[in-house]
């Protein structure tokens, strides 16, 4: 008999099997698939940098961007005692949709109503959400409504519902200064936030000290040299400078060896300064960043500013079907790679291994809820039917009294019977007001063990959100890192769930 702490063969076996193939990942790291993709068809893979290669630290860009940020603020007008608390810096989400009109902020479910909502930091009751939307399919007025679609735009909405709260308690202080509408306050906030990153005042503390801002991840490296001794070719597509992309890139793939001599040299073809979503519709020539040299056909090992997805497209000498691009940005790096060429498309969402990992652990009560609500529903229907039958056996009995089996059914017959059921409509009426309580309790409990304000990134009520929607609509995978695709087989096929209507899950 072995030791109980000496592996038995098989133990040992799984072990060295799962080190070489290093396939089994965890639930928060795998690639989730909406449309199945054959990864022995891929032949090129291109990925994003900020958020997508470069995982930041968002606690500390936060920290970061709030202090360059705060500087401009007090320049451009806000007033003096406008702080930011540490606890506030925690509100804002990504998919969220602020309202610069009316100084809300709002999470939407999949069709685009609004599900929940904060004025400033203070939840908008259901019946203001009502009176305010019903009738205003939000996000269609681009100008009033402002997606929330990367991380780097989670300090503006913080710093947007800590101002608004601020200027509805000091509205003189703000007016003096010039402000009289919350939509001038979100757009100060965007452009003070803009012109940080433009002016470098940002990006100059992060070169200073990379390991500060980003997550070193040694699967990284390890993913893209999987991805090369597959044969497949890799493409870099950032909107980043050359000078502040090398630097992130010099700091994650600071590993080399195994003949890797350097970032570049991980990398088939590289843009950098792309400015996507441009990139993807517009035909800029591509500059040789060494020499300014300005060209439509990008070559191998050169870095690039500027270009587009037209001529690169010709020159990674593939069928756009087999290029999967990877990226953290539903529309600048998704939507559009995928709508002109019909690029395969993998989103980075980061937030999902949070998400799973809180489902997890919650997963008893979400069972619950789902169980509950489903006898809600058929509660709900049981009382609606009998309720029906009650007044169409009423309405019968007055037009012509009531027959049963070719007997007339006596008054008294028919009032106990009556009696009867009207006592059990009316039980389970109140049975179905606890079960609301309960379920409504139960949710709430749910909703917040994955965000105290917003709930679930994924889930709206009982529903998915506006965003999931969308990563579900738009992207072929969708994963929790970059470096998840070091979990995928040489030749697995990515299978996704088949859609499912309302009622494909009944026989007929
Ligand atoms: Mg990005």
């Amino acid at each position: 008999m072995n030791h109980p702490d000496t592996p038995s063969e098989s133990e040992t076996l799984t072990h060295l099997f799962r080190s070489l193939g290093n396939l089994y990942a965890p639930g928060e790291r795998l690639v989730y698939v909406n449309r199945d993709i054959d990864f022995n068809h891929i032949k090129v893979v291109g990925f994003d940098l900020d958020y997508t290669l470069a995982r930041y630290r968002q606690a500390e860009l936060e920290q970061l961007t709030l202090e360059v940020v705060f500087e401009k603020l007090y320049r451009a007008g806000f007033p003096q005692d406008f702080e930011l608390d540490h606890g506030e810096s925690a509100f804002a989400m990504r998919g969220l949709v602020v309202d610069r009109q009316e100084g809300n902020i709002l999470k939407l479910d999949r069709h685009g109503y609004v599900g929940r909502g904060y004025h400033g930091l203070q939840a908008l009751e259901q019946r203001v959400i009502t009176r305010t939307y019903r009738e205003q399919r939000v996000g269609v007025e681009k100008k009033r409504f402002s997606p929330v679609d990367t991380l780097f735009s989670l300090p503006e909405v913080n710093l947007f519902a800590k101002a608004v709260e601020h200027f509805d308690a000091q509205r003189e202080a703000w007016e003096a200064n010039g402000f009289s509408e919350y939509a001038q306050v979100w757009d100060t906030i965007r452009s003070c936030t803009d012109a940080s990153h433009q002016d470098d005042s940002i990006k100059d503390a992060i070169r200073a000290d990379p390991g500060r801002f980003i997550v070193l991840d040694p699967d990284l490296p390890e993913m893209l040299h999987r991805l090369r001794s597959l044969g497949k070719k890799i493409f870099l597509l950032t909107n980043s400078e050359p000078e502040y992309a090398s630097v992130l890139l010099e700091y994650l793939f600071q590993e080399t060896g195994r003949g890797y001599t350097g970032w570049e040299s991980f990398f088939d073809w590289m843009i950098v300064a792309a400015r996507k979503p441009g990139f993807f519709t517009e035909g800029r020539p591509f500059v040789e960043v060494a020499t300014g040299k300005e060209t439509t056909r990008p070559k191998r090992n050169v870095v690039y500013s500027g270009g587009n997805q037209s001529d690169l497209q010709t020159a990674l000498r593939v069928h756009p079907d087999q290029i999967l691009f990877v990226g953290d940005h539903i529309y600048d790096d998704v939507v559009k790679s995928k709508k002109n060429f019909g690029w395969r498309t993998a989103l980075v969402v980061e937030e999902l291994e949070a998400d799973v990992m809180t489902r997890r652990n919650w997963s008893i009560m979400i069972e619950e809820v789902e169980a509950l609500r489903g006898f809600r529903q058929k509660l709900s229907r049981e009382v609606a039917r009998m309720k029906f039958g009650l007044n169409a056996m009423d309405r019968s009995r007055q037009e012509d009294g009531l027959h049963l089996d070719g007997r007339v059914i006596a008054n008294e017959e028919y009032n106990a019977g009556r009696s009867v059921l009207l006592a059990e409509v009316a039980r389970k009426r109140r049975e179905l007001k606890q079960l609301d309580r309960r379920v409504q309790q139960l949710a709430s409990t749910v909703a917040q063990a994955f965000n105290p304000y917003w709930g679930s990134l994924f889930w709206e009520a009982h529903d998915t959100s506006r965003f999931a929607q969308q990563a579900e609509t738009f992207a072929c995978a969708y994963t929790s890192r970059a470096s998840n695709l070091l979990f995928i087989a040489p030749e697995e096929t990515l299978f996704a769930g088949a859609g499912k209507l309302a009622h494909s899950w009944r026989l007929p």
